[in-house]
């Protein structure tokens, strides 16, 4: 089951279990869409794997399946995050 994390990892934006702005990785470390877009390029700079919107867990199961609130917040080194997508792209 999903954490549903409460806030982007990079900015701390607020990501509610309904916001539609929320992206997810496999490991669901969790963006808004602004960074994904902008600063990550569509990748995980914790597991370098792609992203997909987060499904929104509906309120009335709210109660018996409450999301997380705990806040994880890691800003990413933008640099090294962007040297590294370079390079990738370079070896392909
Ligand atoms: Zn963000
Ligand atoms: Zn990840």
């Amino acid at each position: 089951m999903l954490d549903i994390r409460p806030t982007c990892e990079h900015c701390k934006k607020s990501l509610p279990h309904d916001s539609n702005e929320a992206m997810i990785c496999s490991f669901e470390c969790t963006f808004c869409k602004d960074c994904v877009t902008s600063v990550l390029q569509d990748v995980c700079p914790n597991c370098g794997g792609g992203f997909t919107p987060r499904p929104i867990r509906p309120s009335h199961l709210l109660e018996k399946y409450p999301v997380s609130t705990t806040v994880v917040h890691k800003p990413v080194d933008v640099e090294a995050h962007q040297n590294r997508l370079k390079e990738k792209r370079n070896h392909t």
